[in-house]
């Protein structure tokens, strides 16, 4: 037998340090992939340039206040004109 070590994973707001996993099933993940997909799962926002917000501080359109995609754009911005 040996032991061994392992890395677990887990998305931490870059706002409020809050933990993805907080209320989850798991503490943490074998997987880098299952850390995103549970984190993206449970309304996190994940950026194109790497940041990680929780639902609550997950970048919002100004103009609509829907969550923004990861590359910030909105994704109702042809339906903007409308809602005024
Ligand atoms: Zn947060
Ligand atoms: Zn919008």
């Amino acid at each position: 037998m040996s032991i061994r070590e392992s890395s677990y994973y887990w998305l931490e707001c870059d706002t409020c340090t809050e933990k993805s996993t907080e209320g989850g099933d798991f503490g943490a993940w074998s997987e880098v992939s299952q850390a995103i997909d549970e984190a993206t799962n449970g309304d996190w926002w994940i950026g194109d340039d790497g940041q990680h917000y929780c639902f609550d501080h997950a970048p919002r359109c100004i103009t609509c206040k829907d969550m923004l995609e990861s590359d910030r754009t909105c994704d109702n911005e042809e339906n903007h004109d409308e809602s005024h």
